[in-house]
């Protein structure tokens, strides 16, 4: 079958994404580089021009989303594809980061993989004869670009929290071209340690709060490893203890102390039970005069999603790939990404595009030209299949 697409514009429009500076404003102090401004304006102009009606929402000042819509009154069906429009920072590249040089097949730049790349080989099959016969099925397709991803999921979570859904959704990202229909949560608290201060010559007068972190920690993780929320696909929880702060001087002894704590979770487990089954071990260790007091706080929390393989969405996919001579793999993930926030609004969903997160962040972010045609074959396969096969 004739491809949407052709290969050569596929190329320049990744070429033309990464020319378009996009860092993650919380990575970045230079108003030339940071913003998802420039992105949200060339998306914006771009799918307007493919037959789109295009709104910038957001809540934060200068940092526009971008939603594309067909206008259809009654669709018998929704589809939103949506990738982020920031990018990691440009610190330490050893490659031209907004150039998007070709060398030896492969496009060179921040966000080639991660994920310029992958947005242009969504965008190349969205035109106004596919939109035209999307539009006599009845079917609607929404585009999203969403920022503030790299740091939390930003626009993902105000479109999600404003009621923006669909039956299902597509979330662009490097996953060397795998189906990726779970992934884990990312729930994060801070647990903070009262003790009691005395002078360094005479700690047994204290409680010293770091010494109390220990059997707090020992805690957390006894939390997690009792855990009966193991997925066939996610495998187990897991945790990590990011930071530690606390004491003012050598010799006092410290009467506070925090930790930040990274939980990553599996379908089935929430923040909140987690917090209360922590909280049950704390008070014990307050009765026991461990430590005089204690607070938890969330600082994120990032739900999990488990889409199921025999799921339209993921058969088409799989039918997609193994049409465009790609082997179909589907697995799940224990990153995050905008696939959590939309899992709440979206009955079906998966994350899906050209390209390794193992090249995203990198100093020489790249993405191989033959995946990135590979993947756009795929989502053209895929468009058309929802139409014509299921
Ligand atoms: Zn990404």
């Amino acid at each position: 079958m004739k491809p949407t697409f052709q290969e050569a514009d596929l190329i320049q429009l990744t070429q033309d994404l990464v020319g378009i500076p996009s860092i993650n404003p919380i990575l970045s102090d230079d108003p030339d580089l940071r913003g998802e401004h420039r992105m949200a304006e060339f998306l914006g102009q771009r799918l307007q021009k493919a037959g789109f009606s295009v709104s910038l929402p957001g809540n934060i000042p200068g940092r526009p989303n971008v939603m594309a819509k067909m206008g259809l009154s009654r669709p018998s069906r929704r589809l939103i594809i949506e990738g982020h429009l920031d990018t990691q920072g440009i610190h330490g590249m050893i490659v031209p980061p907004f150039e998007g040089r070709i060398e030896g097949g492969r496009i060179y730049g921040r966000g080639a993989c991660d994920m310029k790349g992958p947005m242009a080989a969504a965008l190349v099959n969205l035109t106004p004869t596919r939109l035209q016969q999307y539009a006599d099925a009845g079917v609607e397709l929404v585009f999203i670009g969403a920022v503030g991803e790299e740091t939390g999921n930003l626009g993902a979570i105000e479109l999600a929290s404003s009621g923006v859904g669909a039956d299902e959704i597509l979330v662009l990202e490097p996953t060397d071209l795998h189906i990726v229909h779970a992934h884990k949560g990312a729930f994060w608290f801070e647990v903070e340690i009262q003790g009691l201060a005395a002078h360094g010559s005479n700690p047994s007068k204290g409680l010293n709060a770091i010494k109390a972190m220990t059997p707090v920690i020992e805690a957390i993780e006894e939390q997690v490893s009792k855990s009966d929320c193991a997925s066939k696909l996610l495998g187990r929880p897991t945790v990590n203890i990011g930071t530690i702060r606390g004491g003012s001087s050598v010799n006092i002894v410290p009467d506070r102390c925090v930790i930040q704590v990274d939980r990553r979770t599996t379908p089935g487990e929430q923040g909140s039970g987690i917090l209360n089954s922590i909280r049950a071990s704390l008070e014990v260790m307050v009765s026991r005069g461990i430590f005089k007091g204690f607070e938890l706080r969330t600082i994120k929390e990032g739900v999990p999603f488990e889409t199921g393989a025999d799921t339209s969405l993921v058969r088409r996919l799989s039918a997609a790939c193994e049409e465009s001579g790609v082997k179909a793999v589907t697995e799940g993930a224990a990153w995050y990404s905008d696939a959590g926030p939309f899992s709440k609004t979206c009955r079906e969903v998966a994350v899906f595009g050209p390209g390794s997160i193992a090249q995203a962040h990198t100093a020489d972010e790249f993405i191989e030209i033959a995946e990135l045609i590979k993947g756009a074959h795929i989502i053209d396969r895929f468009l058309d299949r929802l139409l014509h096969h299921e």
